[in-house]
């Protein structure tokens, strides 16, 4: 499929990386570009020295130049970039990193996409598989490209991917056993144009799917719902509290209907996650599992074992009868207010970040009707501090950094409470992402564990 072609990938992102190596591995020509000058890109091109690749900086070539016979380009570019568009117009063929990944892979995907909860039930399905005794690798945003897992694939692992829009836009072949929607919400339209364009390209997951294939899709969102008389195989639906074909809860337990008959498989109770949307992760995870032929049996482990993702409501560690939470990934209002909604105790919620144009009065409310205290920090910590008082709440604390704010939250928080980093904003006023900021967090928190120890051990 790759001897003697010639490859142009744009962009030297974790994607384009993978796919020169990959692509050099199985003796193809690449070349490989990106906008970026030589200075900043003095990593990737390091990485790449020695393979034999051809390498641009500072802009794209256009693809007659380099005599591509395939051009790939990798999640950050978008689809109507000049390059494309040449190379459209000359019939020169494009494919995503995800497309030349599949292409190499003859083993059953299970892909899952939507607006929100994708790592999540990614993870979730790859953690019931395993459990359950399957081989399984994780690939797409949390963990690597899957071009670069290619080679550790065995014949019978199945592959779990999580797809964004984007990767989606630049499909062709790519055929899972299983594709999951997890939800559809008017996020991202910036790049989409309208819903009825976001919603065709998240189609695209089963669009090359056959008979015997399944589609899982979301029961209680009428936006993906209604995509289910375009599926070719066979739909799945989760359902909160509508009994589907696929899965659903009933008086607290989660059954699995499959061709009309009915298992319980866990309570919702025992689930190793909480809050109302990872029950709905749950739910697309066991349509998942079941999709690829696990038994509800083989599913139980894995549904109550599953710790969550990093940085994802994670509990980091209970510290003097105080819970501490890393929710680094809330980087919107709504993600705030869903993980208040997970948590029943008392919350010491610490807010604040660089600005995302979102608007803090919703999440306001929601805070001055529950048993929370405020604790603001960075660039949006006026901006929060304001919507606070609109909804007549006063914040408890401002502070100028993360290990103030949460000493600060130490000191408000009593036993029996939870401390909560669940920012609803962006990370980048004092920190690289999200992952950053999270493993400062428990960095901080880490520490004071550390020294009641050393405390009571005597030093
Ligand atoms: P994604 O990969 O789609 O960004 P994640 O699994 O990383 O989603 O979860 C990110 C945040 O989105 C979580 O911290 C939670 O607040 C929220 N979330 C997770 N699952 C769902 C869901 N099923 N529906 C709505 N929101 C969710």
């Amino acid at each position: 499929m790759t001897e003697k072609k010639r490859f142009y990938i744009l962009g030297m992102g974790r994607s384009g990386l993978s796919a020169a190596r990959l692509l050099r591995s199985r003796g193809a020509e690449v070349v490989i570009a990106d906008e970026a000058d030589e200075k900043r890109l003095c990593e990737p091109l390091q990485e790449l020295s020695g393979l034999g690749v051809q390498m641009i900086c500072g802009g794209f070539a256009d693809p007659q130049d380099v005599r591509a016979d395939v051009i790939v380009i990798c999640p950050g570019i978008p689809r109507d970039n000049r390059v494309v568009r040449v190379a459209d117009k000359l019939g020169i063929t494009v494919w995503g990193e995800l497309e030349l990944a599949s292409r190499f892979l003859a083993n059953d995907l299970i892909a899952v996409t939507g607006t929100n909860g994708k790592t999540t039930t990614a993870s979730w399905i790859h953690h019931l598989l395993i459990t359950g005794g399957r081989d399984s690798i994780l690939a797409g945003n949390i963990g690597m490209p899957l071009s670069s897992l290619v080679s550790e694939f065995d014949r019978d692992t199945v592959g779990v991917v999580e797809v964004s829009s984007y990767q989606l836009e630049t499909v062709d072949t790519f055929h899972p056993k299983v594709a999951v929607i997890t939800n559809l919400s008017p996020d991202h339209l910036e790049r989409h144009g309208s819903m009825e364009q976001y919603r065709a390209v998240k189609a695209r997951i089963f669009a090359n799917q056959r008979p015997g294939d399944v589609t899982v899709l979301n029961g209680d969102d009428h936006r993906v719902r209604s995509l289910a008389s375009r599926v070719p195989g066979e739909v799945l639906q989760f359902s909160m509290t509508t009994p589907v074909e696929g899965a659903y809860v009933s008086d607290g337990t989660i059954v699995l209907r499959r061709q009309g008959r009915e298992e319980a498989v866990v309570a919702v109770s025992e689930l190793g996650i909480r809050g109302a949307h990872n029950v709905q992760n749950a739910l697309a995870a066991v349509c998942a599992a079941s999709g690829i032929g696990l038994s509800a049996g083989h599913m139980v482990e894995g549904l109550m074992s599953f710790r969550g993702v990093e940085h994802r409501m994670e509990t980091v560690t209970v510290l003097d009868g105080v819970t501490y939470i890393n929710d680094s990934k809330a980087t919107n209002p709504e993600s705030v207010i869903m993980a208040l909604e997970a948590i029943s105790e008392p919350v010491v919620l610490i807010l604040g970040g660089s600005p995302k144009n979102a608007s803090y009065d919703g999440l306001a409310q929601v805070i001055g009707q529950r048993d929370v205290r405020t604790v603001l920090t960075g660039q949006t910590a006026g901006e929060i501090g304001q919507a606070l008082e609109r909804a007549g709440v006063m914040p408890v604390a401002v502070t100028e950094t993360l290990q103030e704010a949460v000493d600060q939250a130490r000191r408000l928080a009593k036993p029996g409470e939870t401390v909560m980093l669940s920012p609803a904003c962006a990370s980048f006023d004092a920190f690289r992402n999200f992952e950053h900021r999270g493993s400062a967090f428990k960095e901080i928190v880490h520490g004071y564990g550390n020294k009641t120890r050393h405390r009571e051990s005597g030093h």
